[in-house]
């Protein structure tokens, strides 16, 4: 065993992962790793891998594990992972769960899953608004900027997913359930998993996070 703590967010696209872990990150202490975040990153500056990965993006796919595993291990062995990290968006495979395990030596780890019903979903992806400056979160009816296009916390410009097209998501949804969905199952073997409502408040979500984090790392 080591002091170190790997906590996965796992659930449907336009769950809230990415809202509750800005939350979580900072309550716990620990980096927030977005694979999704990583790509789009990426694919902003052009770089070889964000070419390599845009087209599974746009599309709704997912990438090649082998794409994902490099960027993410790279990511993890950075210094500011060494107490641990908090990983939203990854793993979203059976092969990538896989190849996380055979790389952790005993870190307390848990995986938190947010339910959210396939209804909500679209309206939850086509209203999501993304801070071009500070990464900020918001939604056009859950969480209305002051003003519009404008993020609440930094000023910046706020803007839409390209993947976030109603056609868009209801194939993430598709390959989530194909693919994804699968990962329940396995840490709910390992005994690591812990579920959460993702169709309350944020705060009602993040209170309930926190509870379930008790005594898990
Ligand atoms: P969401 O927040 O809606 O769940 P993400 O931002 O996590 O979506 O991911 C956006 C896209 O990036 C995915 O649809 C997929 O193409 C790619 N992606 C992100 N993480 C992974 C991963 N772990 N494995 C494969 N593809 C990924
Ligand atoms: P994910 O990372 O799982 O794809 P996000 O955190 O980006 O999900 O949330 C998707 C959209 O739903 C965002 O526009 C966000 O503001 C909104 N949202 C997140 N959590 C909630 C919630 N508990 N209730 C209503 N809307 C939410
Ligand atoms: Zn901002």
């Amino acid at each position: 065993m080591t002091d170190r703590r790997v906590v996965i967010l796992l659930g449907p696209p336009g769950a809230g992962k990415g809202t509750q872990a800005v939350r979580l990150s900072e309550g716990l202490g620990l980096p927030h790793v977005s694979t999704g975040d990583l790509f789009r990153e990426n694919l902003s500056k052009s770089t070889e891998l964000g070419l390599r990965a845009k087209g599974f993006m746009e599309s709704g796919k997912l990438v090649p594990d082998e794409l994902v595993l490099e960027m993410l291990f790279d990511r993890v062995s950075k210094p500011d992972c060494a107490e641990g990290y908090l990983l939203d968006g990854f793993p979203r495979t059976i092969p990538q769960a896989e190849a996380l395990d055979a790389r952790l030596v005993g870190e307390k780890t848990v995986a938190l899953l947010l339910e959210v019903d396939d209804s909500l979903i679209v309206g939850r992806a086509a209203g999501r608004l993304l801070c071009k400056s500070c990464g900020n979160i918001q939604h056009l009816e859950f969480s209305p900027p002051a003003k519009e296009g404008v993020c609440d916390q930094c000023g910046g410009e706020l803007h839409r997913r390209k993947d976030d097209e109603p056609d868009v998501v209801r194939e993430r949804l598709v390959v989530y359930h194909e693919q994804t969905a699968p990962l329940v199952g396995f840490y709910e073997n390992k005994g690591l998993l812990r579920r959460v409502k993702g169709d309350q408040s944020p705060d009602a979500v993040y209170a309930d996070l926190l509870k379930n984090l008790e005594g898990a790392v």
